[in-house]
């Protein structure tokens, strides 16, 4: 009868058949077709791989499968002959002496697009470089306050790593520079001894990073609304796009650049794996003394369409319970690591589940596929299609789970998750099988060679808080829903991300040959995947575990004391308030989560009720006003560093109104303090919201 199926659990032989459904050569091939062609957003093949997404959906059986498009500020770098962007270096004469490439070696593709900066500022500026090292707030500190050197007026070339390039470009302009020059060091894209493309997977003299400068997320021209036919969208003008020209470079092209630099010599954490001694400048010495550095960006920006693709398995019980898989489609060139890795893999799971929907299984909830554009250019799809769906997504999302690369590497997982997930995360790694050593599970290797603790492994796994590098942000960071990151990557003694991201070489061959060669590292990430994901949309009680929450908010405040503690002490501030909102927290999961073990699964309403506040829980970190000097992100406990955007930042207003206070001026620093006073008093409050609604009385 119907009462029985609404509370029944799952099917308990549905996840090991799918498990057992994925398979390493189908991803193979769903790759070769996914990476056959460019696949740049707003370009011809945005739609092409778009289309072909949802046809196969269709075929696999979904209930529904469908385009939804956006119309969103895109930029382009000029392929007119006279405007191409690019980086030289002249003599007095203004004879060239070494200029960047339109392409890397070896590409010769019409349909690639040259290496950009998307959303550069155009422009056509000369003079004098200075080298910043990461371009982060600490480099920039160095320069000006201890060594002198000022890059307001100059050039400013900077390495690629640590910090997300957007942000390198934002404290560019905030310093004064003329223009920034991006480029690849060896120290983080080779490792020694180990062969560089096409020979292995490290990065050539000739590759380049492309990337996106935008800050924030999403369309540019609506934010906070979706980009539709009837969007109000601001001036160019009026948005923060970067103001300076920024643009991408070799290595092979940066070490002629940065050879015979004049000034004082760059301190020995910035000298990087060059052949040269690496000099601040500004300018050159001896006999280059006269030379200068051009630097011209052309970049064409237009209102184009993105295409997400959103498909649906209803669920049998919940139909109004979603579970989201997401990735998106679009690719800088042929993205064989990023994201067609991860699409690959999300075409497979799509088949295998729906080979178990032909076989006579619905899941509970609804599991929704998204396929997102223009992730790239700033996570634009997804953001577009959160701000457009926000009510229902927020209404009615259980989680998010993203899988944006799933092979950048083949040592073991990478993961960032809610603290909600973390628990789910676990024991899902626990019955998927590690690819290289079958016998063992995934846990156990990914515990082995990614301790929470280091050195330590005797310890869980370690999962990262998220930050923004991929379509999660809308879900957790403004619509306050639970999501998750997964990936492989290479081993973090590497002391970098792979070697080939955003460049041309990001190739079929680069996965068939070095990172995944049998490709049950694909498959590895799909089975987990795959288990997460159907565990949440059968389990009768969902399996987010709020315990994780109050130990992760316990941590960061101990966290917050131990670094601000005495200073804020000294301020007359203390923490009681929001300790004792954690402990009312921490006692309120502690007591749900023990009433979960009671609660009466045969009746449909108490079961639903206790998913609803489990549900929910996430939605109770946001502040509706948003976080300071930036509404759009809401989540009162994670954000984006303001730092650097890849990584999170927990508890952010406070975080960033401490941030290098005791270097801000006295004036500014008052103000600093009242907003420290003010975050103070909203984190507690949202934490104690929070506790609130795991309790059953008002
Ligand atoms: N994943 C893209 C990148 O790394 C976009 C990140 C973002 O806009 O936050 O460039
Ligand atoms: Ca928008
Ligand atoms: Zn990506
Ligand atoms: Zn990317």
């Amino acid at each position: 009868p119907w009462s029985a199926a609404l509370t029944r659990e799952g099917d308990p032989s549905v996840p090991a058949r799918l498990q057992r459904e994925l398979k390493p050569d189908n991803i193979r091939e769903n790759l070769r077709t996914l990476t056959a062609r460019p696949h740049i957003a707003g370009k011809e093949m945005d739609l092409g791989v778009a289309r072909l997404i949802r046809d196969r959906w269709r075929e696999y059986g979904f209930d529904s499968a469908r385009l939804v498009p956006y119309d969103v500020l895109l930029a382009y770098p000029s392929r007119d002959p006279n405007r191409l962007s690019r980086v030289s270096l002249l003599e007095a004469d203004g004879t060239v002496v070494v200029e960047s490439q339109q392409q890397e070696a070896g590409i010769s593709d019409p349909e690639a697009e040259p290496p950009f900066n998307a959303y550069s500022a155009s422009g056509d500026v000369r003079g004098d470089l200075v080298y910043v090292n990461f371009a982060r707030a600490e480099d920039f500190q160095t320069l000006v306050r201890d060594v002198n050197v000022d890059p307001a007026g100059k050039i400013c070339i900077a390495r690629y790593g640590k910090i997300f390039r957007g942000d390198k470009a934002k404290l560019a302009a905030q310093f004064g520079c003329a223009g920034l020059v991006l480029y690849s060091d060896p120290e983080q894209c080779v490792a020694e001894g180990w062969p560089v493309w096409p020979d292995g997977w490290m990065m050539p003299s000739t590759g380049v990073q492309r990337g996106t400068v935008q800050l924030p997320n999403g369309d540019i021209l609506t934010p906070f609304y979706p980009a539709n036919e009837y969007a109000y969208r601001l001036d160019e003008q009026d948005t923060n796009l970067p103001t300076i020209p920024v643009h991408p470079i070799s290595y092979g092209v940066a070490v002629d650049i940065l050879r015979n630099m004049a000034g004082p010599e760059a301190p020995v954490e910035w000298q990087g794996g060059l052949d040269i001694t690496y000099h601040l400048g500004p300018g050159y010495t001896g006999p280059a003394s006269s030379r200068k550095v051009r630097l011209v960006v052309n970049q064409d920006r237009e209102v184009r369409t993105t295409y997400n693709v959103i498909g649906t398995i209803r669920g049998a019980v919940e139909p109004d319970r979603y579970v989201i898989v997401g990735n998106h489609h679009d690719a800088w060139v042929y993205g064989s690591v990023d994201p067609s890795s991860g699409t690959a893999v999300m075409l497979e799971l799509g088949r295998a589940l729906g080979k178990l929907k032909a076989e006579g299984w619905r899941p509970r909830r609804t599991i929704v596929f998204g396929s997102w554009g223009a992730e790239e250019q700033g996570l634009i799809g997804s953001v577009e299609f959160v701000e457009d769906y926000i009510r229902n997504l927020q209404e009615r999302t259980v989680a998010y789970l993203n899988c944006d690369a799933a092979a950048s590497g083949n040592f073991t997982l990478s993961m960032s998750a809610s603290p909600l997930l973390q628990s789910l995360i676990r024991e899902a790694a626990k019955k998927v099988p590690d690819p290289h050593e079958p016998s063992k599970s995934l846990y156990d290797t990914w515990r082995l060679k990614r301790p929470e603790e280091e050195g330590n492994p005797d310890t869980r796994p370690k999962i990262n808080k998220l930050g923004s590098g991929s379509d999660y942000a809308p879900f957790f960071q403004h619509a306050g829903i639970a999501a998750s990151s997964m990936s492989t990557s290479i081993d973090p003694a590497f002391g970098f991300g792979y070697p080939l991201y955003h460049s041309a070489y990001e190739t079929f061959d680069l996965q068939d040959r070095f990172i995944d060669p049998d490709w049950t590292v694909h498959q590895s990430v799909g089975r987990l995947w795959g288990e997460m994901a159907v565990t949440l949309a059968d389990a009768l009680v969902l399996p987010l575990d709020v315990r994780d929450y109050a130990e992760t908010l316990q941590k960061m405040t101990d966290e917050l004391r131990d670094e601000h503690g005495s200073r804020l002490a000294a301020q007359n501030i203390g923490l009681d308030h929001l300790e004792s909102a954690i402990a009312n927290f921490t006692r309120a999961t502690t007591t749900f989560h023990q009433s979960l073990g009671t609660v009466d699964k045969l009746n449909p309403l108490a079961v639903r009720a206790v998913n609803d506040r489990l549900m929910k829980l996430e939605g109770a970190f946001i502040d509706p006003l948003g976080l300071p000097d930036r509404p759009w992100y809401r989540h009162v406990a994670f954000a984006p560093s303001s730092v650097n955007s890849y990584a999170g930042q927990s508890f952010p207003g406070l975080a960033d109104a401490l941030f290098d206070i005791d270097n801000v001026n006295p004036a500014d620093q008052a103000a600093r303090w009242e907003l420290v006073r003010r975050q103070l008093a909203v984190t507690t409050f949202t934490v104690q919201s929070a506790a609130n609604t795991l309790v059953n009385n008002l």
